[in-house]
């Protein structure tokens, strides 16, 4: 039998893992033993016997678990981006035993009595600023896990931890189980609308199917939204909403439903324990909005407006279809067809003929080059790597003097065992407390493949997006690992990403990269103003139904007895309270909700976005005002957040970018939402 690879040291270039000799079965024993050496290195440091020092304590703990950090990040992108079910398996085995394991740390009293120690003469131990904050953290982590709490309580804690991670996993493994066991194979007369670009990424659906020969549609974001927004055939329309929305919700096996009541419980139950009335209150208090009271106020401040403007959508949606001979009223299923029509008509667009110009190489190309002009970083691809999908690209990251920074993947196609949506991850973060450490980041999209590939506007926004994250954890300077790039706020988080989307828009890199897939030729000056003159249309749609997420979100963990919830039932009881517009679908039904239930990070958080987007409207508005989307001096004052991962307040970082508080007028201007 051969040897385990996450027993050696790995000799690949950059470091990368070993794909190509990592199996399934390499999993179970590297976890286990990760787990144990671990376990032994923090008795050692809980056991002590030297007083309680920073260095012995804090920095000893960050030294921590190396080899179950290497093993649960190679797992966690594998299962992600490219599972099966050995890798289901696992997951299913070990979220449970790894959530134990987290908690026997944060959980461990004799651990807990030093960095309290440590913690309460905090500022006669001479620390740097990053260091105060880190210990300030670790502090905080411990007693928002119950470090404070009787014995009891503490086992109580541990055991529902143990249980969410369960329930989480089961939950993503149901909606990937969904959107596998569906498709639409479409026969001839039922291509009626679709586009060329659309029939390509449907026959190559088909294929990766094996159906050679015909086209087929799936539940992947970047398939079915295509499908409804084009598709002349209402009866397939419906059929493939109603598949795409009902994910997760089927009798049997895989239906989230219990799952989610089950979950807002246990969460629920932990959040009393710690002496919170809800789970929202508990998330709330440690981010940056607060309190929950602070993230609703936000959301209803774009909630009346967004309505209004999608109420006036509607009504020109409604005229188009009736002089169309369409008499029944506009529902879901409908919205983005008749959309779609209406920005033809009004602004002379056809997403068909804007869609050659947004070759996926060249928006990858674009979203390099913005992040040399702002950051002074170059991205050399690497070829023959060993990479754990052929679709994947390897990129060597350098700085302006040539010095490596890191490694860039780029996984950008969907596939099944790929989870939907888009995200940024890593293989390695950035660190240098014991020597510099580069970090080995990730992007993933589920772009639909094609020859070329080919983007809408939306998907290349989605690119610059992830890309933003990415540079998030590239461009990290930070001391210690468990500060790095991304380890922010969550309603930070989203900052560097959405920021760095202004810059897919701007018109100097549309005229420079939107490039005709065949001519070559750059997109004509006409159809660019006509494109960024429909920026904000179908903003109050698209305001609408993520706005109305995020507050059902809110609900949804502000509940006082959640045991007692109906998903289904309390979704359309708050859809009716906050007055939803029957003709829009909220963005994430709550049994794929995958934001908020295939694990913790965004629950009572789905506000982050819009929270970071008062933020990077504001923040973009400072390079408008300066007259130069590339002026240096902005773009080395954002580079500095990019650099600070967590190792400063979020606001504080912010205020030393602006030189000012931010402000919502930027946001509402940008959606095309009356300042009110
Ligand atoms: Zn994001």
């Amino acid at each position: 039998m051969d040897e385990n690879p996450f027993f050696e040291n790995w000799t690949t270039p950059f470091g990368l893992p070993p794909f190509d000799r990592i199996r399934p079965e390499h999993f179970p024993p590297a976890f286990d033993r990760g787990m144990t050496e671990q376990l032994a290195e923090i008795e050692a440091i809980a056991e002590s016997t030297e007083a309680p020092s920073f260095a012995n304590t804090v920095e000893a703990m960050e030294r921590s678990g190396r080899l179950l950090g290497r093993v649960s990040r190679v797992f966690d992108n594998l299962d992600s981006s490219n599972t099966n079910d050995a890798l289901e398996k696992v997951a299913r085995d070990y979220a449970p035993k790894l959530a134990q394991h987290h908690m026997r740390i944060v959980l461990n009293a004799a651990l807990f009595r030093r960095i309290a120690e440590l913690h309460a003469r905090r500022a006669a131990l001479e620390l740097a600023a990053d260091q105060l904050r880190l210990l300030e953290r670790h502090h905080l982590d411990f007693v928002r896990s119950g470090a404070l709490l009787g014995p009891d309580e503490r086992a109580r804690m541990s055991a529902i931890s143990e249980r969410l991670a369960t329930l989480h996993t089961l939950f993503g493994q149901n909606v990937l189980h969904d959107e596998k066991a569906w498709q639409l194979v479409l026969a001839e007369d039922d291509l009626a609308g679709l586009p060329e670009f659309i029939r390509a990424a449907a026959a190559q659906a088909a294929k990766e199917r094996g159906l050679d020969g015909r086209h087929v549609i799936t539940l992947a974001r970047s398939s079915v939204e295509p499908f409804l927004t084009f598709s002349a055939r209402r009866d397939l329309r419906q059929a493939a909403y109603e598949a795409w929305t009902r994910r997760g919700e089927h009798e049997g096996p895989h239906d989230n439903r219990p799952l989610i009541r089950e979950i807002l419980a246990l969460r629920a139950e932990q959040a009393r324990l710690l002496g919170y009335d809800t789970y929202a209150a508990y998330r709330l208090d440690d981010t940056m909005a607060k309190s929950a009271a602070a993230a609703g106020r936000l959301l209803s401040q774009v909630w009346e407006p967004a309505k209004r403007k999608a109420a006036a959508e509607r009504g020109e949606l409604q005229a188009l279809a009736r002089a169309e001979g369409m008499n029944a009223a506009i529902e879901p299923w409908d919205w983005r067809y008749y959309a779609e029509r209406v920005r033809k008509q009004k602004y002379d667009i056809d997403e068909a003929e804007v869609k050659p110009y947004f070759v996926l190489d060249n928006m990858v190309r674009a979203a390099f080059d913005t992040a040399s002009r702002l950051f002074g970083v170059n991205f050399v691809e690497k070829t023959g790597l060993p990479l754990y999908h052929p679709d994947v690209r390897a990129y060597e990251v350098r700085d302006a003097a040539g010095r490596h920074v890191g490694l860039f993947l780029h996984d950008n196609f969907a596939r099944s065992g790929k989870q939907s949506g888009a995200w940024m991850s890593s293989y390695r973060d950035q660190e240098s407390f014991d020597g510099d450490i580069a970090p080995i980041i990730v992007n993933n999209n589920n772009f639909a493949k094609g020859e070329p590939t080919l983007l809408s506007f939306d998907d290349a926004e989605t690119l610059f997006h992830e890309f933003g994250h990415g540079l998030h954890g590239l461009l990290s300077r930070t001391r210690y690992p468990s500060q790095s790039g991304t380890a922010v706020r969550r309603d930070f988080v989203e900052f560097p990403s959405q920021i760095f989307e202004h810059w897919m828009s701007a018109p100097e890199t549309l005229r420079a990269y939107a490039r005709h897939s065949e001519t070559g030729q750059p997109i004509p000056e006409d159809l660019l103003r006509r494109l960024l003159a429909a920026r904000n249309f179908n903003q109050g749609f698209a305001t609408v139904e993520y706005t109305a997420a995020a507050l059902l979100d809110l609900e949804f963990h502000a509940h006082p007895a959640p045991e007692t919830i109906d998903a289904a039932r309390f979704e359309r009881e708050v859809m009716e309270k906050i007055g939803m517009p029957a003709e829009i679908g909220v963005r994430h039904r709550p049994t794929h909700f995958q934001h908020l239930f295939a694990g913790g990070g965004y629950a009572a958080g789905y506000y982050a976005y819009l929270w970071a987007e008062v933020l990077d409207a504001d923040g973009f508005a400072a390079f408008l005002e300066a007259g130069d989307v590339f002026d240096a001096d902005l773009a080395a004052r954002l580079k500095d957040i990019y650099a600070a991962g967590d190792t400063r307040d979020p606001m504080e970082l912010y205020l030393a970018f602006r030189g000012r508080p931010p402000r919502i007028e930027a946001l509402l201007k940008d959606r095309g939402l009356p300042v009110g």
